[in-house]
């Protein structure tokens, strides 16, 4: 029996009974419900249709958030989705198939552009560039425009290194052919690291981190393009995890911390006289007898680190000056290095001035002068405590800064030394517009001096140019009785180096100055 005979059945039934009134209730409940579901089947239909408009807005905004708004080239988005799903097909395909993953990013022309480019202008040149890479990569391969001045590509088949490396070489070539703009040449560069796969990973994370340490190691060693090697890792990590270490140790950028992991080791600077008096004495082979004037000192800083022991400076200062760390630990080293000779003099030692050596980065800093005043003013010091050593590399980079903030110091009655003088680009036309006293002779030139024709020339040289400027020189790297004699015949009058003494720490460079036995006994 269907629903309406039963109701029929129900009303046909004589007079008016309970069951009578409560199946009529029951019937009206029912087309209540009924009404009511077709209008929810209605607002459903709405409902469902929103949902259709909302899934499109959204396909639409991850179109757009896939592709690069400048390049219209799909960017790092895509790139890991498309990733996914090529390394699992090749995952199947057991190292039959090969390809390799190009990180390509422009370089520091780039970043000048930026600073000096209308944005539309920067923006055709992107275009420009995505355009030629597209132009080369064809059918071979998939271009992403991953940042701002980043590429990545993605090449299959099965190619050989000599076929991947052939495809960087022409990547750069066209990226470096200029760009007309406007009638005007605008020049650009790129590096290039390469990783491969299957062989530098299989999965996504592990091979771009690889193309990147590639690329991180091209642009170290400013060439074309480099591959992912194993060595490269450790490199980066260490690097990475020495920078991660600079920063925990300067993380409350607090005096104290840095304190407690730096170290500042002293290293004599023997000075000579020619006028007699009571001092002690060094005597030549010859006969000849010379005495000391002073001993002054050059500040070397050292590393303890809590886990990897001592670190040398070579390994740290580079990095610290690439991230600019350079400016917290520089300033902590004047200070601490003038609270130090405070305490020497307190002490009543006879100290010569003690040389501190300046990264370039610190003479871009605003508080680099201010600090130098505020050490030298509370601990209540004369600038002739004080050299500060600049390499002859660092002068090159950017001189006119240079020789302004070098003034600015002067006028607190501060000289300079050039450290490493004749290993780096010749900063000769410089030197006469700078506060220069002396200029320290490399000890690469100084470790071969008594055996060396080549490097006694160099080193003569070296003194006849001094001369002629009117500076002092100071030899580092003395290791041997034979290179002080032949530098003193030489004309110079300041030594330094393990013939003297190896960098001390603080108290070891007290009881050395203390003992007034400079020489080693022989
Ligand atoms: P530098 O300023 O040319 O310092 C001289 C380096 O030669 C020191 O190495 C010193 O230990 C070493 N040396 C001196 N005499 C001899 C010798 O007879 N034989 C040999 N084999 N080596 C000798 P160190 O302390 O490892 O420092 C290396 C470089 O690190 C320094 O070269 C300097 O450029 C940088 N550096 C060290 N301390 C500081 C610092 O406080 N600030 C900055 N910015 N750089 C620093
Ligand atoms: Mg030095
Ligand atoms: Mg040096």
């Amino acid at each position: 029996m269907g629903l309406s005979e039963l109701k029929q059945l129900v009303e046909d039934l004589p007079g008016e009974s309970a069951l009578k009134r409560e199946v009529h209730g029951a019937f009206q409940h029912i087309r209540r419900l009924k009404d009511e579901k077709t209008s929810l089947n209605e607002s459903n239909q709405e409902l469902l249709r929103q949902l259709s408009e909302e899934r499109q807005r959204r396909e639409d905004l991850n179109q757009r958030v896939q592709i690069n708004r400048i390049t219209g080239l799909p960017n790092h988005h895509r790139m890991a989705s498309d990733m996914n799903e090529l390394l699992s097909a090749f995952r199947g395909e057991r190292d039959t198939h090969r390809g390799a993953i190009f990180f390509l990013r422009l370089d520091r022309s780039f970043q000048t552009m930026q600073s000096t480019m209308k944005p539309q202008m920067l923006e055709w040149i992107l275009y420009q560039v995505s355009q030629r890479i597209q132009e080369i990569i064809g059918d071979n391969g998939t271009v992403y425009h991953s940042r701002e001045n980043e590429f990545v590509i993605i090449l299959t088949g099965n190619l050989s290194k000599r076929e991947f490396s052939a495809f960087g070489s022409r990547l750069r070539a066209e990226v470096r052919r200029p760009h007309n703009l406007s009638g005007y040449n605008i020049h650009i560069d790129c590096h290039i690291g390469i990783a491969e796969f299957p062989q530098h990973g299989r999965e996504k994370g592990r091979l771009l981190q690889n193309a990147d340490i590639a690329l991180q190691a091209a642009e170290e060693r400013s060439v074309e393009l480099v591959f992912f090697e194993e060595d490269l890792r450790e490199q980066v990590v260490e690097k990475m995890e020495l920078q991660n270490s600079i920063l925990r140790a300067l993380e409350q950028q607090a005096i104290v911390e840095i304190g407690k992991q730096f170290e500042i080791y002293y290293q004599p600077i023997i000075n000579i006289t020619e006028d007699p008096g009571e001092s002690p004495m060094i005597r030549l082979e010859d006969g000849s007898g010379w005495r000391i004037s002073d001993v002054g000192a050059e500040a070397l800083i050292r590393w303890n680190h809590p886990n990897k022991g001592l670190i040398p400076p070579d390994r740290f200062i580079p990095l610290a000056e690439e991230t600019g760390l350079i400016i917290p630990i520089g300033n902590w080293i004047i200070y601490n290095v003038s609270e130090q000779i405070r305490a020497w003099r307190d002490k009543g030692l006879e100290l010569g001035p003690v040389s501190v050596n300046i990264s370039p980065r610190q003479f871009h800093s605003e508080t680099f002068v201010h600090s130098v005043r505020n050490a030298m003013a509370n601990n209540r010091l004369s600038s002739e405590s004080f050299r500060f050593e600049i390499t002859e590399t660092s002068i090159a980079q950017d001189p006119e800064t240079m020789i302004k903030t070098m003034w600015e110091l002067h006028d607190e009655g501060v000289y300079f030394y050039i450290d490493d003088f004749g290993t780096g680009y010749s900063s000769l036309s410089y030197v006469h517009q700078m506060p220069v006293k002396k200029i320290k002779i490399d000890k690469s030139f100084v470790f071969q001096l008594h055996e060396d024709k080549r490097e006694q020339t160099i080193v003569r040289t070296i003194i006849a140019m001094a001369k002629e400027l009117g500076l002092g020189l100071v030899a580092e790297g003395v290791e041997e009785k034979a290179h002080l004699s032949y530098l003193l015949q030489a004309g110079v009058r300041s030594f330094q180096g393990y013939y003297f003494s190896r960098p001390l720490q603080a108290a070891h460079f007290a009881s050395f100055l203390e003992a007034k036995s400079y020489l080693p006994d022989e």
